[in-house]
């Protein structure tokens, strides 16, 4: 039987990577949902290409188009939010992949979830912003969780049943600005910031490595993907990216996952679970390969991932809060309305701004998303010193 998929951000990074994996084994899995934003064309193009049951737009201004660009094929066509929540119920996915960026993840995720679908994670903010949450829903609707963001993947993969952890290595590439100065770090640009050195990724999570926002939602995420607690969870800065991350075992032994950067790795391995299927593509050469080098992470000049481990030991919702306002500021970045370093200081005082909760509900969370991106606005704008000449 093949494997019916629905992909959440088909048109994204992950989401055209994803459907390459799925179209080298056409006799392995189906594509059933595809869902996008915005773009209309590659939605219907990959829908020309893949045969899926239904497609969905989350702008609902688009409809018609699609619908129009369609026409002439029996694929079901819905627009809007609630039309998306919906389609990962339907009856013959098996696994949902979240492919689509920040906190839209939360809902639809849920969902699935609650309808027992396997879930195959790249939405990283899900987690963050609510992981305890999900780790509830999912315990209760028995629906697995497979880690799709390389670290966690590579983790997953050295994790053996009966073999205690002591802890997790997360490794870092750093970003396009792990030698920079904290002064010139006040005047990056958006440009800089956009290349990254390893992985070519969505804009969102390319500013994020760069601040190194990106790692600390990866601590979060690992928090409630393998029950690990703060202190058992380490990063290590790893420019050439080759060890996608390490398991240190109660006897001292560590394990680690490397191989080339290429994301269609880890997702296949979320889809494939527990086996593994081939997969083309180029492979390590360890003659050729570069050195291996580490370093410890710089939480002064990267005060985001410091404040990630403040958000992840408080608890309750400071970790929505501290997605939401990172959210604000990566848009607010994007369109040169803040410098790079404002970004953490924004974020910084939207987590003492905002009213904190031990024990959030799901109510509390939306709560906190919208009053934090509210402050957060607030507090980009009127802050002087955070323009971009800054
Ligand atoms: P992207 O920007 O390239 O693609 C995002 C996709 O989500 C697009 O298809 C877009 O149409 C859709 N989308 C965006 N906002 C939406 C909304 N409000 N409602 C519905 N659909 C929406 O992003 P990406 O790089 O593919 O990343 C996707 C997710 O995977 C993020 O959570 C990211 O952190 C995570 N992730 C990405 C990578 C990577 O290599 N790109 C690695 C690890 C984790
Ligand atoms: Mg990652």
């Amino acid at each position: 039987m093949k494997k019916q998929i629905a992909i959440l951000g088909s048109t994204g990074s992950i989401g055209t990577q994803a459907l390459e994996v799925i179209a080298e084994h056409p006799d392995l899995y189906e594509v059933y949902v595809l869902t996008a934003n915005n773009q209309v064309d590659l939605l219907a193009e990959q829908a020309r290409k893949f045969h899926p049951e239904a497609v969905v737009i989350a702008n609902k201004d688009k409809y018609a188009r699609l619908k129009e660009a369609l026409s002439d094929l029996p694929i079901k066509v819905y627009a809007g939010e609630d039309a998306l929540c919906q389609v990962v119920e339907s009856g013959p996915i098996d696994i949902v992949l979240t492919a689509m960026v920040g906190y839209a993840g939360l809902r639809p995720t849920i969902n699935a979830i609650k309808a027992g679908k396997a879930i195959a994670l790249a939405n990283k903010e899900t987690l963050v912003v609510a992981g305890e949450l999900i780790n509830a829903l999912a315990a209760e609707y028995h629906t697995p969780i497979l880690p799709v963001d390389s670290e966690h993947s590579a983790i997953f993969q050295c994790l053996e049943p009966g073999n205690p952890v002591s802890k997790v290595i997360l490794t870092a590439s750093g970003g396009p600005f792990r030698t920079f100065t904290r002064e010139q770090l006040q005047t990056v640009t958006k440009e800089q910031a956009l290349k990254h050195p390893n992985w070519s990724m969505g804009a969102k999570i390319t500013i994020d490595s760069a601040s190194m926002m990106n790692k600390g939602f990866e601590v979060i995420e690992a928090r409630w993907l393998f029950g690990m607690r703060p202190e058992q969870i380490e990063v290590v800065v790893h420019p050439q990216s080759v060890i996608h991350s390490m398991v240190e075992f109660a006897d001292g032994a560590v394990k680690a996952q490397l191989g080339v950067p290429d994301m269609r790795l880890p997702i296949q391995y979320a889809f494939s679970y527990p086996v593994r299927e081939s997969l083309s593509g180029e492979r390590l050469d360890f003659v050729k390969c570069h050195t291996l080098t580490f370093e410890a992470p710089d939480t002064e000049r990267f005060r985001n991932l410091a404040l990630a481990y403040e958000a992840l030991h408080q608890g309750g919702n400071m970790p929505c809060i501290i997605n939401a306002a990172n959210e604000v500021v990566v848009a607010s970045f994007l369109q040169d309305r803040i410098s790079f370093l404002g970004m953490s200081d924004v974020i910084e005082q939207a987590m003492s701004k905002v009213p904190f909760i031990k024990e959030p509900t799901y109510a509390d969370y939306v709560a906190t998303d919208a009053e934090t991106r509210r402050i957060a606005a607030e507090l980009v704008i009127n802050a002087p010193s955070f323009s971009k000449s800054k």
